[in-house]
């Protein structure tokens, strides 16, 4: 008998999505819950029955998971930003490890390997150096400022994001005072009317400066100078920026930025480089675990100073970057023009002389190195969810590199990538997971391939 909706099962969660839901069987249908953990006994309320699976909603924990904690925020049951809060760090390390492990056995097909053990993060909370916090407002006309509930674009007011350093939370006291006095109109996403879109806030771990921006559908905002001037009670305030975007769309910044007060970007220090973040330049959110994961990439690579490093998908040219002083030549190839503009500054601001940047498709660019008989040594990828083409992979097998180091956002393509390249040859030697995102289903994971022995 299939499940219909407001049905009420009992259920036992014996495993977890990538998105961080768990699962369990009813009648041989999959049951997916939310907020669940791995042992849980559930009463259940089913909320989207399908043919092939349903969706419930937790009624009572019969008997918790032994993985079970108290969040220690108070968002987080409306807001859609954490995942792992109701489950102990140990167990959210496991849940990880397991998504790498069941993506390579059942994507990947890979039956015999081993993984070495996931990064872990110093802390689980205020690691993120970024937040674009969507500003609404309330039926009585009060600013409302936070993140969306899950799956939602509707907004939880949170000025106190346990993701976010301290200095943020002070940010956001002085924009609401600010706000108080202005009383600007936030922005409203289904008519496309009013002018505030986000407050944007980014920093640097390292130099502890701050950036704030205001995204406005518009040009102008009253009162922004007087803005300025309160925010620089903040520790390490350096600038105030207003970027235009005017389109109705998800996107949340535009292209225009103006600044207000101060440069218009902030520095901070990255494996011993220093990198200017205007608020466009993309800068890895999470810095310290960016370091642990480019020194583990950087041991794969086993540099000796010899070498020709491709660094395809490089963005702003970090992870090359920091390896261009033990090699002879880095290569870097993106495909967003101001990413490789941000990579060439960035190479400058530290000394770097012997890296070039191509602006071009990964796999486009790939070829034509290729055709022109470049022969990296060692070509290290870091795609963006969907992974890499096949033709791509084709033509880094055939650029036949000592090693390749594949840093993946995703372990599902991950595992149907390492397959391909194991079909060109090319054997994974280490799997290392890394959590770059405490709280979050997101995983990182870096590879070494190299070979396989004749
Ligand atoms: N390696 C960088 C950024 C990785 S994110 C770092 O560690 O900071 C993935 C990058 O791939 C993004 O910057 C994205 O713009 C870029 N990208 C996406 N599709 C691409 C393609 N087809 N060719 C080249 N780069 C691409």
């Amino acid at each position: 008998m299939s499940l219909k909706k407001n049905d009420i099962i009992e259920l036992n969660i014996h495993g977890m999505t990538s998105e961080g839901s768990g699962v369990g069987r009813f009648n041989q249908q999959a049951v997916f819950v939310t907020n669940s953990a791995v042992g849980d006994q559930l009463r259940v309320r089913i909320i989207k029955p399908s043919k092939r699976y349903a969706v419930g909603k937790i009624e009572e924990i019969i008997t918790p998971s032994k993985d079970r904690v108290t969040p220690d925020c108070e968002c987080f049951y409306q807001c859609g930003g954490c995942t792992y809060r109701h489950i102990s760090y140990q167990a959210e390390l496991a849940v990880k490890e397991q998504r790498v492990v069941d993506a390579l056995q059942r994507i990947g097909g890979f039956d015999k390997f081993t993984i070495n053990p996931i990064v872990a993060s110093d802390t689980r909370n205020c690691y993120r150096n970024k937040a674009q916090l969507p500003v609404g407002m309330s039926k009585d006309g009060e600013i409302i400022m936070g993140f969306y509930a899950y799956h939602s674009h509707r907004i939880i007011n949170c000025d106190e994001c346990k993701l976010q350093p301290a200095v943020f939370t002070r940010v956001i006291k002085v924009f609401r005072q600010w706000a108080s006095k202005y009383k600007p109109v936030a922005y409203n996403e289904e008519t496309h009317k009013g002018l505030l879109r986000h407050l944007y806030i980014r920093y640097g771990e390292v130099t502890k400066e701050v950036m704030v921006c205001l995204v406005i559908n518009g040009s102008k905002i009253h009162g922004v100078e007087e803005l300025a001037e309160m925010l620089r009670q903040v520790e390490g305030f350096k600038s105030l920026v207003i970027n235009e975007n005017r389109d109705k769309t998800n996107v949340i910044l535009g292209e225009n930025c103006k600044a207000v007060y101060g440069s218009g970007y902030i520095a901070d220090i990255l494996c011993g480089l220093k990198f200017n973040i205007s608020p466009l330049s993309f800068f890895q959110v999470n810095p310290a675990q960016a370091e642990k994961l480019y020194s583990l990439a950087k041991s794969y690579a086993d540099l000796h100073g010899d070498e020709v490093l491709l660094d395809l998908y490089c963005g702003t040219g970090t992870i090359g970057l920091s390896m261009a002083d033990s090699i002879e030549k880095l290569i870097g190839v993106e495909i967003i023009p101001q990413a490789i503009e941000n990579a060439k500054v960035n190479a400058k601001l530290n000394g770097i002389d012997n890296a070039r940047f191509i602006c071009a498709d990964a796999a486009q660019a790939a070829k034509q190195l290729s055709e022109e008989n470049t022969t990296p040594n060692v070509i290290i990828v870091d795609p963006p969810r969907k992974g890499c083409d096949q033709q791509l992979i084709e033509t880094i097998a055939k650029m036949n590199p000592n090693k390749i180091v594949y840093v993946s956002c995703d372990p599902a393509t991950l595992a149907r990538d390492l397959q391909a390249f194991s079909q060109l040859g090319y054997k994974p030697k280490q799997i290392t997971p890394v959590d770059m995102f405490p709280c979050t289903s997101h995983v990182e994971t870096v590879v070494l391939m190299s070979r396989k022995e004749k």
